[in-house]
């Protein structure tokens, strides 16, 4: 553990003893995720995707199956799929990403598709051309009701999120979401995460 990371760890504890809220950062890559329909062309009918890692959200999880996505201008290789399948396919990407791949890429809030590009996906078995799904991901907090209740914070609520560090920043338009399925954890994206000097463990102050 750096000591920066521990001196966010013990900001965390300091303002958890005076009562205000805090969450655990977490940096998301970009990655896929797809429908079964798209499964099925991808990656063969029928077949399952295989969890390698558990997410910090419950029931999330890293697929070891792997994905091109393929822009007008660039392409990635070897993009992760976190499952489990979801009603709709979509790629969520960094701004930085999206500029590689040629696509103006809007911020939406997962599962939020209107108004997003497509791009070619290609799998082992086959490949999905998608006319919507790529998107960079809001800022947003997955939170338990529990913790919500606790400070007075609501689903949908817009707060700031302060870090602090090298690159210590304070992050606007945050998201909250709250649902009893979900565990207390901010999602930046790299961009955001090489802007506040992210290390694993950063934690971040909610402010109202
Ligand atoms: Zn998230």
């Amino acid at each position: 553990m750096t000591d920066e990371v521990l001196v966010d760890r013990i900001a965390g504890k300091v303002l958890e003893r005076l009562g205000r809220p805090w969450v655990e950062v977490e940096a998301s890559g970009r990655h896929i995720h797809v429908s079964r329909a798209a499964a099925d062309i991808l990656l063969g009918p029928g077949v399952p995707l295989t969890p390698v890692a558990d997410l910090s959200q419950p029931g999330q999880f890293v697929c070891q199956e792997r994905l091109r996505v393929v822009g007008p201008k660039g392409e990635f290789g070897a993009v992760v799929i976190l499952g489990p399948e979801r009603p709709e396919t979509q790629v969520e990407v960094s701004a930085t990403d999206a500029l590689a791949l040629g696509l103006k890429a809007p911020l939406r809030l997962s599962g939020d598709l209107s108004g997003t590009p497509g791009l070619r996906l290609v799998g082992p078995a086959g490949q999905v051309v998608l006319d919507k799904g790529v998107m960079v991901a809001r800022r947003h907090i997955h939170m338990h009701p529990d913790f919500a209740r606790r400070h007075g914070l609501a689903d949908r609520q817009i707060v700031s999120v302060r870090v602090w560090g090298e690159r210590g920043l304070t992050f606007d338009q945050v998201v909250i979401r709250v649902s009893p399925q979900f565990a207390t954890f901010m999602h930046i994206d790299y961009d955001e995460a090489n802007a506040c000097g992210f290390a694993k463990g950063l934690v971040g102050c909610i402010i109202p």
